[in-house]
């Protein structure tokens, strides 16, 4: 064969065939001129999303990467992006964001100190897929209405899984526009706004969902929120329903020694603040908010925000919080407060509450087998655990949450069994009420 024409067959089996994903790798030690090798890796996410296309996988070393006002990747407007993640992977070839290993990659952003809103990941690309991160230090240099985030989400189809971002100033996870992303064993906790608007962390929730209209599909599941400063979960603003799943939330609303700060509950499940009713939509969307648990959050454990329409809650326990379940609603005109009307609970479990249920409007919500509406006396013996230090155990190898006795229900139990078929999978002759089939 002629040498040109054994060139171009080689280009055009090139072209044939399908690449095969590549792997980067980014370490503390590494250095942005490297080429991103396992022995001679990249020194940022920035340098790393460059090199990347779809179905590639960028390798995370751990460690601690001290991140510098140099390193923003982007400042718009009132915003500092210090990653910036805009490239997309396709459906079937995510571009991957993993920890290498079991190692634990930190991102320390305490010295960035911008007078601007701080995003440390904002995310708009979609396709993504985000795994075994930890970021900390995030801050607040504004001294008005502001707030800075962890990750902030404005794509779709992208999970965020096994994330930690605490001990911070910032939002742990916000997603506003783009659907179908999943949030994952994530964990927000110790963030507390301690500088804007009078230091009392009035914008910092655990986590954020706030769809626009057609960002439909956003799910929570495995997430912990606690000792955030505002709420644990918060989707008030929404345009499209979200999904709060087997998700824990306490003490939120005070900082770690139980001093007041923000509003403070557990899961603030929809609600329009003071928008004008032309503006909201229609039709309302219904939150979805199951197997999740609430404990001693500075309000309500589950609190429906003057939600101007009911939602969902199934097999819910609330613990300890001053109000356990608030079922609080509004009239389309989002001006008049309601006793909730058309929520949807079944199998829900309050114990301990100040008050269990406040501001629900009976015979005119699809209820049923919730215990604040039984006759039940309920005792400390129905639990094989009332400690609620369990709530902060370390999570399992996997990610999933840990495996606790708290709340879980003592052999024995009255509650056992003592629920509704809700459409969910149970063992025994019934579902058991609360968050934690036995
Ligand atoms: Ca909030
Ligand atoms: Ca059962």
């Amino acid at each position: 064969m002629h040498r040109l024409s054994c060139v171009a067959f080689l280009l055009a089996a090139c072209a044939a065939t399908p690449a095969l994903a590549a792997d980067v790798y980014v370490a503390p030690t590494g250095s942005d001129t490297n080429p991103g090798t396992l022995a001679k890796p990249f020194a940022s996410l920035t340098r790393a999303q460059t090199a990347v296309q779809p179905g590639d996988t960028v390798w995370i070393r751990g460690g601690t990467y001290v991140l510098q006002e140099k390193d923003i990747a982007r400042k718009q407007g009132i915003f500092a992006y210090v990653h910036d993640l805009s490239k997309s992977g396709q459906k079937g070839k995510p571009i991957k964001y993993f920890a290498y290993n079991d190692e634990h990659p930190l991102f320390d952003l305490s010295a960035i100190k911008p007078a601007l809103r701080i995003d440390a990941f904002y995310v708009s690309g979609s396709w993504l897929h985000f795994k075994g991160l930890e970021v900390t230090g995030v801050q607040v240099t504004l001294t008005g209405h502001t707030q800075s985030i962890c990750f902030a989400n404005d794509g779709s189809n992208n999970i965020y899984e096994r994330l930690s971002m605490h001990d911070g100033q910032a939002i742990g996870i916000y997603s506003i526009r783009g659907g179908d992303n999943l949030f994952l064993n994530c964990d927000a906790y110790r963030n507390w706004d301690h500088t804007s608007e009078g230091g009392r962390g009035g914008n910092v929730d655990g986590f954020g969902c706030h769809p626009t209209a057609g960002s439909t599909g956003n799910v929570f599941r495995g997430c912990r929120a606690w000792f955030n400063s505002d709420d644990g979960y918060d989707c008030i603003n929404s345009h499209e329903a979200v999904t709060f799943d087997h998700c824990w939330s306490f003490y939120n609303g005070f900082n770690d020694k139980f001093e007041s700060l923000g509003d403070g509950n557990g899961f603030k499940g929809g609600g329009y603040g003071a928008t004008a009713p032309d503006r909201i939509p229609n039709p309302v969307p219904r939150h979805v908010i199951q197997f999740c648990l609430a404990v001693r959050n500075k309000a309500n454990g589950f609190y429906s925000n003057h939600h101007t329409g009911g939602s969902d809650w199934i097999n819910n326990t609330a613990f300890n919080n001053p109000i356990d379940f608030n079922m609080l609603c509004r009239l389309p005109d989002n001006k008049t407060d309601i006793d909730g009307i058309g929520h949807k609970l079944r199998n829900n479990l309050a114990y301990k509450g100040k008050t269990l249920l406040a501001r629900y409007a009976p015979g005119k919500n699809d209820e049923s087998h919730d215990s604040f509406l039984m006759d039940l006396q309920i005792t400390d013996k129905d639990f094989l655990s009332v400690d609620e230090k369990e709530l902060i155990l370390p999570r399992k190898p996997n990610g999933d949450l840990p495996d606790i006795a708290f709340m879980h229900l003592a052999p024995g139990s009255k509650l056992i069994d003592a629920g509704v078929d809700a459409g969910f999978p149970f063992h025994g002759k019934a579902p058991d009420l609360g968050c934690f089939e036995h």
